[in-house]
């Protein structure tokens, strides 16, 4: 049905937050596409066929259980046990014109829960890959919900009025489907339902507990003590197969023989028996599981994730610590750890158990406390981005700390976090993990990365605050929650105790801060203030002898002077007593940050109160200048102009991932694309790879070679060795260039064979490129933030000169602008001593498109444009590679559960 095979099965959430299950139909739904429709209102049925006939009705139960049809498709929604069908999207192309006739029906009780918008995307996703450029959905004026689903879409709707019905035509050729308005809407949909899955899980009516047995010291009867402890205002109950109590508890021995059926089921029972019980709860109809259980098989596992689909349920783990959630009305701790979270405004969701333990309990001692807490585990279902889903619509959640291995879809993460970080600030540790992953890639751009482009600036890019360290997050952590962000970078530093302020100066400096001199103004202002032998320039040395009120109007002098945007404190107690006393009589917000460090009251980090909230002390220089460092930056982030990602409008995806979808399916592990389809793939995406032939023999290369002659610089041609185990043909002596002439040619094809041996398979011929800047242009995948663009100085000294930069698709024209302006080639690309500038504009174009199709085609694991020749008059690519891997996702943005 289309480039991926037959469609399987998925599940998607409704707006409502409900499962549904989306396949297409056979021969044996007939019957229930005909209930479906008998039991729809007369209202209804007419608004789908412009009159109730019953003929109708059958032939589109006909119709659509027909498969196999070219350039036609179907699909049904169903409820989640797969049981009854709730909605029939189809779609009737001629694969001549290429459009194709869209009709929905939804059950009456499924009206307004989304189903068709739901449908409709799946439907956009179908018919693309089945070459329609046009759906057309007739429609009556007066059917508001259709022309409402197709409002909400994001898809540039064009109506037009015929013979009293509005003629609907959806274009999906070119770009539109993945215009940022389009995925943005998308998103928006899936964030609503997403948020609404997740309201029984953390705001359950009813909770009951599966594994409480009579054991005091289980896990079971730990979970059982924390919900008790923490009030839990709503039902709850034990699953024990013979108990009737449990700590007081009353106890029932199945999900279905419990009075009230749970919204959440705690459970806590040994592997074996987890699938068993998922099932029941499932069956039962409890809508969201905390499993607290580890050590299943995979075969549990399958089960497990079945019984969850099948059933519609939203489930957390296996393999954790739980959940928590500090609402005071509906506060729940589903978790068996001995730390109680506060309440409070940190979102928490963490891999491991014993890292949620550290993380609530720091929390807790700051007053920060903790909103929702979750500790993911295995992350069957509920993954990080659900996470980030939540606390964005979570209004007692101000900031939202991830501390996982993976986030989830790894392309949806980054776009989940930008939209996230907008409003509330997104931290993390990068413990730069993937550099492994990276590490056993093969390409010059994916090599490229490792070492030279931090991860940081990455993270960044997706508004996340990644830290090197748990200590160094809880000191951002605390930072972000106290005190304002700063708007630039200059600090000023002050001191009671020389050495001290020099330190901190230092710190700033390493963090990636500034500590620019003060004004004479301001100078002078300070050194009528302090003492005679005091430093007044930045680092401010009040000498030991100050008192802290000095200190205080120091401070307020320096903050009113306006250089800065920020105040280090470095203070020590001295004879005169602690000047941190009357720094916290002062009011704690000033407008700009102020950070104190003081070695004697702080270990790592507090937030000490004074007037009106509170003031961030660090034990530690370099501990403040780093969370001072990360504020910084994500207020740079925030007022950076964001750019626009542009429209390109002559893009191939249906070409380009049919070729993919062709190689995986004779390489079903992937590997690098083979020159003939690599050049097909680029050239889908408009970037026009330098002419090239294959070879397999000597006179077969001099009679390319004469062929190709004309269009070379001095008539010459370029030969290289071509084999699908080369990959970086110099390096095995693989390139013969400016070859002129038959002799040349055939003496070159010799010596390649000779020095490549048995790799070579066979030479591609090319014409010799007019020198320019070699550069290289590239993707690579980043295992948590997704596809990455790379660029930077190429050609064979691509690893030599490390000079690399990288941002996350797609790609802004602002992304693509500074990834030109920020590389060591600058002069060279902008005109250099009064040599011509090169074609800038055509260059960020060739990135652009790297982005659109690193996009578009999910299995494109690395592309690799090195070199791109860059001259005044174009640029050429002489060298381009594709690596493709298996991926099993259908459509990255499509909505459906993992
Ligand atoms: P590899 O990267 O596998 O070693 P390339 O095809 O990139 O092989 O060739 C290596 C170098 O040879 C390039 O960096 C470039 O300097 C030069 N070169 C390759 N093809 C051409 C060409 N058609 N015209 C001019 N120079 C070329
Ligand atoms: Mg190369």
């Amino acid at each position: 049905m289309n480039e991926f095979g037959t469609p399987h099965e998925v599940w998607a959430l409704a707006a409502d937050g409900e499962t549904v299950l989306l396949r297409p139909p056979g021969p044996e739904d007939r019957d229930r596409v005909l209930a479906m429709h008998h039991a729809m209102s007369a209202e209804n049925l007419y608004l789908r066929f412009f009159g109730a006939s019953q003929t109708s009705v059958r032939e589109t139960a006909e119709r659509v259980s027909t498969p196999g049809r070219v350039g036609c498709g179907a699909l049904l929604a169903l409820t989640h046990d797969g049981g009854e069908v709730i909605g029939v999207v189809e779609y009737n192309g001629d694969p001549r014109s290429g459009e194709a006739e869209l009709a929905l029906a939804v059950a009456d009780a499924w009206h307004g829960r989304g189903v068709g918008t739901l449908l409709i995307e799946h439907a956009v996703t179908m018919a693309r890959a089945d070459k329609v450029h046009t759906l057309v959905a007739d429609t009556l004026p007066w059917n508001r919900p259709m022309l409402r689903v197709l409002e909400d879409m994001g898809l540039p709707v064009r109506n037009r009025l015929v013979a009293g019905v509005l003629n609907c035509a959806i274009p999906l050729d070119g770009d539109i489907p993945s215009t940022e308005r389009y995925l943005t809407a998308l998103a928006r949909r899936e964030a609503l339902a997403d948020v609404a899955s997740l309201v029984p899980l953390f705001v359950p009516r009813s909770v009951a507990v599966a594994g409480a047995g009579h054991r005091a010291d289980s896990v079971g009867r730990a979970l059982l003590r924390n919900l008790k402890a923490a009030h839990y205002a709503g039902t709850l109950a034990v699953l024990h197969p013979t108990a009737t109590e449990v700590d007081g508890v009353p106890a029932f021995p199945t999900p279905d023989r419990l009075p009230e059926v749970p919204d959440l089921v705690v459970v806590a029972v040994p592997a074996e028996a987890v699938p068993a019980l998922v099932e029941d709860c499932g069956r039962a109809g409890v809508r969201a599981l905390v499993v607290v259980t580890s050590g299943g098989t995979p075969e549990q596992a399958a089960r497990v994730h079945d019984s969850v689909r099948r059933h519609g349920m939203r489930m957390v783990g296996p393999n954790c610590l739980g959940i928590a959630q500090t609402d005071p009305g509906t506060a729940l701790n589903a978790t068996f750890g001995w730390v109680v979270p506060a309440p409070g405004s940190a979102g928490v969701a963490v891999q491991s158990g014993g890292v949620g333990i550290a993380l609530t309990e720091q929390l807790n001692r700051l007053g920060i406390g903790v909103s929702t807490f979750a500790s993911l585990g295995d992350k069957y279902d509920v993954s990080g981005n659900d996470m980030l889903q939540w606390w964005q619509a979570d209004t007692r959640t101000s900031m939202a700390i991830l501390h996982l291995e993976s986030f989830g879809n790894p392309r949806k993460f980054s776009r989940i976090a930008r939209t996230v970080g907008r409003t509330k600030p997104v931290l993390t540790v990068d413990a730069g993990r993937s550099a492994a992953g990276r590490r056993a890639a093969g390409s010059h751009t994916a090599a490229a990365v490792t070492p030279t482009v931090a991860r940081g600036a990455l993270f960044r890019q997706a508004g996340v605050t990644a830290a090197q360290t748990l200590g160094d997050l809880v000191a951002v952590a605390a930072l972000l929650h106290a005190q304002p962000l700063p708007d630039g970078a200059a600090v000023a530093v002050i001191g009671n105790a020389g050495g001290a302020g020099v330190l901190a100066a230092d710190a700033c400096v390493d963090a990636g801060l500034a500590v620019p001199r003060f004004g004479p103004d301001l100078e002078a202002d300070l050194r009528a203030l302090l003492p005679a032998g005091a430093a007044c320039a930045n680092p401010v040395d009040t000498t030991a002898t100050v008192d802290g009120k000095t200190l205080r109007r120091c401070v307020d002098r320096v903050l009113a002077a306006g250089h800065v945007d920020a105040v280090v404190l470095a203070l020590a107690p001295t004879a005169l007593g602690d000047p941190l006393g009357d720094i916290l009589e002062g009011p704690a917000d000033r407008g700009r940050p102020v950070v104190v460090i003081a070695p004697e009251r702080a270990a790592a980090v507090e937030l000490l109160p004074a007037v009106g909230g509170t003031v961030p002390v660090y034990g530690d220089a370099r501990t403040a200048a780093v969370a001072l460092a990360h504020a910084y930056e994500r207020a740079m982030w925030l007022t950076r102009p964001r750019g626009t990602v542009p429209a390109l409008i002559d893009v191939d995806r249906g070409t380009a991932r049919s070729l993919a979808a062709e190689f995986l399916s004779r390489e079903p592990d992937g590997g690098w694309l083979p020159p003939r389809e690599c050049a097909r793939m680029l050239g889908a995406y408009g970037i026009e790879v330098s002419p090239w032939r294959q070879a397999f023999d000597a006179e077969e290369a001099v009679a390319l070679a004469r062929e190709l002659a004309p269009l070379g610089v001095d008539g010459a041609v370029v030969l290289k060795a071509y084999g699908p185990h080369i990959v970086h043909k110099s390096d095995v002596g693989g390139v013969r260039l400016r070859l002129v002439g038959d002799d040349a040619v055939r003496a070159a094809f010799t010596d390649l064979a000779y020095r490549v041996g048995a790799l070579m398979e066979s030479v591609v011929v090319q014409p010799m490129a007019a020198s320019g800047v070699e550069l290289i242009a590239g993707v690579t995948q980043d295992e948590v933030l997704g596809p990455l663009v790379v660029f930077g100085l190429g050609g064979v000294t691509t690893d030599v000169l490390g000079d690399h930069g990288a941002r996350l698709t797609p790609l802004t024209d602002l992304d693509a602008h500074s990834l030109l302006a920020g590389s060591r080639g600058a002069p060279l690309l902008y005109g250099h001593r009064g040599a011509a500038p090169t074609d800038t504009a055509g260059i960020e174009d060739i990135l652009h498109r790297l982005s659109r199709l690193a996009d578009d085609v999910p299995q494109l694991a690395e592309a690799d444009l090195n070199p791109l020749v860059a001259r005044p008059d174009g640029v050429t690519v002489v060298d381009a590679r594709i690596r493709l891997a298996p991926r099993h996702e259908q459509d990255p943005y499509l909505r459906r559960l993992r």
